[in-house]
């Protein structure tokens, strides 16, 4: 059992420096050569470079004086906490940043109540001191209020210059513990990540916790039951290098040569004993908002399922199942843990599969008693018909938004907009308060976070968590083309506002549809009864044209048979809605 080695992530609100402090430590320790440091370092994806946001943990080791550090860095927007908690898992400390020119945030918070529930050592952190806006002693003062640090505990740095980062380095040494081992014999390794290498196959991210394993060894994952050989063990440089054994206490990779990508899963247990016990892992992710994803080319059906599989070992928390729609085909019906989420899986599957997706609006999932079951629905086609249904709830969210005072008004109305009240409002030090509400998760994936932070100049900040499911009164809206319902553009809509959402869908398929020979009548229904209708005017074909002169008994008796292929064409009914009209309509 090694006593040098301490394990530890960063904490921090987004943009409060994570990934600037890694890259200074990076220095420091010699890991990474002068000549090779940029930047954040951490941040490897070209998405997480464009976009300057972790959205991937990154693990690390480094050594300095005589000591063996394993870091993490870590994404800091909400919809990421849980790739946070995963992190958490694999560590017994937590260096919890602030920017001090903003403040303790929501972020800020939860992800220190989510350390202190893993049991971590937490060290407090005041960053960015060197500008000059820099409020450290107001920051100290939040610190102290928010979480009871003491202000002797707190340390003062800038990520940027390296003031003070030294002495960050030492605290952790004395803070944060060593790895504790009970046995030292048996192999448990916590899964905490993993990806996909085309030569070595699935990479699982471990954290040994107990014995040792060694290349060439066999294993199981408990979870899935079933057995590798290990091609590889080594450890991140933050690139993974080769090392012959892994043991208790640290932190590393399993080349597992598996294929199969749904046998290694994020959480499970790695053991040489096919009947050890599971180490006690950390929550299932719980996908909240829902969307179904279409291959713009049908042909890119498998590929699609194929990439989702491989984010998947990346991407915990994304979930997917085969779904068909008669309009756009085959499908995949996803849950994301929010909408940023949902965004990036998008980017990632455009840039890192080159597939041409689309994803449907997104909703939330409903809870549906009807009078055989009591079900999650996760997309309106699946709703049952209103007189089956006794009743849906819906999930519900706290939010805890920090916000500097002068915008407390412009957050009311947006609050009461959003169906929620302000339930508790609190003073932070200084100019800033924290305040709290309930909504309906359906009315804050949105577009609360962006109004949020547009109404207040960027200075507010929130988080959310769910609280529970709550009666909804709910209707499910379906949209007639020419008399024929499309389940794909069927929606779950609020009763208050379903006569808004109504005139604006059929207004968009106005524009969007082609002309026929015939009117086509665009409705949309709900329980049974037409609530907006729209009609595209008939295509005008002049038939009479060549007529030249004459009596116009010859002309109506023309129209009179344009009248009728007319109405044989409307009797055969159906209206084709070319796939690019749906595409268009979804892409909003
Ligand atoms: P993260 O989202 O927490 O990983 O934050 P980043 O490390 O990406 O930093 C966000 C921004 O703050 C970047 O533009 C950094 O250059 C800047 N930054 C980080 N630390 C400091 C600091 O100590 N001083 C100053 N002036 N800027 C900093
Ligand atoms: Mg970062």
């Amino acid at each position: 059992m090694d006593n040098n080695i301490r394990n530890f992530v960063i904490i921090a609100h987004i943009d409060h420096g994570k990934s600037t402090l890694a890259d200074r430590f990076l220095e420091l320790t010699g890991t990474v050569e002068k000549r090779r440091m940029r930047e954040q370092f951490l941040d490897t994806m070209a998405l997480e470079r464009e976009r300057g946001i972790t959205i991937k943990m990154a693990p690390v080791r480094m050594g300095w004086q005589g000591y063996t550090f394993n870091l993490i860095d870590t994404p800091g927007h909400v919809d990421f906490t849980y790739e946070v908690s995963r992190a958490l898992a694999a560590v017994e400390g937590a260096i919890l940043l602030v920017d001090a020119t903003q403040g303790i945030q929501a972020q800020t918070l939860a992800n220190f109540q989510l350390a202190q529930k893993e049991g971590l050592v937490v060290i407090p952190a005041i960053n960015k001191i060197d500008l000059p806006s820099a409020e450290i002693v107001r920051t100290e003062a939040e610190f102290v209020s928010l979480l009871g640090a003491l202000p002797e505990d707190i340390y003062k740095i800038s990520a940027k210059t390296g003031e003070g980062v030294e002495e960050l380095l030492r605290a952790v040494i004395k803070k944060v513990p060593p790895p504790q081992n009970k046995n030292e014999e048996m192999l448990r390794a916590l899964i905490f990540d993993s990806h996909f290498d085309p030569y070595q196959g699935v990479i699982a991210y471990v954290r040994i916790r107990e014995g040792f394993v060694k290349k060439g060894e066999r294993i199981f994952f408990l979870a899935t039951n079933s057995t590798a050989e290990i091609l590889e063990t080594g450890v991140f440089m933050p690139e993974r290098v080769p090392k012959n054994m892994l043991s208790a206490g640290e932190i590393g990779f399993l080349a597992t040569g598996v294929k199969e990508t749904e046998r290694v899963r994020v959480g499970d247990t790695i053991a040489k004993n096919k009947s050890a016990d599971s180490l006690t892992g950390y929550r299932e992710p719980q996908a909240v908002v829902f969307a179904s994803i279409f291959p713009e080319n049908q042909d890119d059906y498998e590929p699609l399922r194929e990439s989702l599989k491989k984010l998947k070992l990346n991407d915990a928390a994304l979930t997917f199942e085969p779904e068909e729609s008669g309009a756009l085909g085959r499908g995949m019906r996803s849950g994301f843990l929010g909408v940023l989420h949902m965004e990036i899986v998008a980017e990632r599957l455009r840039r890192e599969y080159g597939l041409k997706v689309v994803f449907t609006n997104p909703s939330v999932a409903f809870r549906v008693k009807t009078k055989s079951s009591e079900d999650f629905i996760y997309s309106a086609a699946k709703m049952p018909q209103p007189h089956e249904i006794e009743w849906v709830k819906e999930p519900w969210v706290r939010v805890e938004v920090i916000t500097p005072k002068e915008y407390l008004g412009t957050f009311g109305s947006l609050v009461s907009e959003k169906s929620g009240k302000i339930s508790d409002t609190s003073n932070l030090a200084g100019e800033r308060l924290l305040f709290k509400f309930e909504a309906p998760l359906r009315e804050i994936i949105v577009d609360f976070y962006d109004k949020l932070k547009s109404v207040s100049q960027g200075f507010a900040s929130m988080s959310y968590e769910i609280i529970d499911y709550r009666p909804a009164d709910l209707v499910r809206m379906e949209i007639l083309v020419a008399g024929q319902n499309q389940p794909a553009l069927a929606e779950i809509v609020p009763r208050g506002k379903v006569y808004f959402t109504a005139r604006e869908r059929v207004q968009k398929l106005k524009e969007l549809l082609p002309r026929e020979l015939f009117a086509v009548a665009i409705q949309a229904e709900v329980e049974g009864r037409i609530i907006a209708r729209e009609t595209v005017p008939a295509l005008k074909k002049d038939v009479t044209g060549y007529l030249y002169g004459g009596d116009r008994t010859r002309k109506m008796k023309l129209w009179k048979k344009q009248q009728k292929g007319k109405k044989k064409l409307k009797s055969r009914g159906r209206v084709e809605i070319p796939p690019e009209i749906f595409l268009k309509l979804l892409k909003k």
